[in-house]
């Protein structure tokens, strides 16, 4: 795709370790940032809305969408789950000058990383421990045990790809992580 020089702000972790947050926190903070919303086939939970946290579309649609080369990267995040970056998303976002910001799976991540080597930044969130992040899943109150289950082995899984991102930032309160962030994203981005 064009516009390699332009800006990208990847952020990725293992599931429940804090990244929702921070993004948050990040888009509040820098009207320069825009949030890139995936395409995803699962449901859309509590408060979510279509078009806003994620464009939730069919899988029939998301597969019509690969065969047509829309997205910059997708994955089968979770069993039989997919969630893809559009390209669509990233063009809308340079074209408003502003830098997107990717809240997506190690994988993508790695593989977004890779198409943008020059004009990324990458932050990987961490929690302090795998029991850490089970209890923040447990009281997120949003998994069955399978997916609890699914989520902490992806995680301990994920964590091993930890060094291949440009910085790291430990969640270990949550405020304290947000600050961090907002000076590597600063410098970054030159606000
Ligand atoms: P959740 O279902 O909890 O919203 O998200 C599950 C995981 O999918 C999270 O790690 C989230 O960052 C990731 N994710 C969301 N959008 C994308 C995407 O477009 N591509 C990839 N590879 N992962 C995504």
């Amino acid at each position: 795709m064009e516009h390699s020089d332009k800006k990208i702000i990847i952020i990725t972790a293992p599931s429940g370790a804090g990244k929702t947050s921070i993004t948050r926190y990040l888009m509040h903070r820098f009207p320069k940032l825009a949030f890139s919303v995936s395409a995803a086939t699962r449901n859309p939970r509590g408060n979510e809305k279509d078009g806003v946290d994620y464009h939730f579309i069919t899988e029939d649609d998301f597969k019509q969408n690969i065969r047509q080369n829309e997205f910059v990267e997708w994955e089968m995040v979770y069993e039989g789950k997919y969630y893809g970056t559009l390209k669509s998303e990233l063009i809308r976002i340079w074209q408003e000058n502003k830098i997107p910001v990717l809240d997506i799976d190690v994988k993508g991540a790695i593989h977004v990383q890779q198409l943008y080597p020059n004009s990324s930044l990458s932050l990987f969130i961490e929690t302090p421990s795998v029991d850490e992040l089970k209890k923040r899943l447990l009281s997120r109150g949003t998994e069955s045990s399978e997916t609890l289950t699914a989520r902490i082995n992806k995680a301990a899984y994920e964590l091993s790809f930890k060094e291949q991102f440009n910085k790291h930032i430990v969640n270990d309160d949550l405020q304290r992580a947000c600050t961090e962030t907002q000076l590597i994203v600063k410098d970054f981005i030159n606000a």
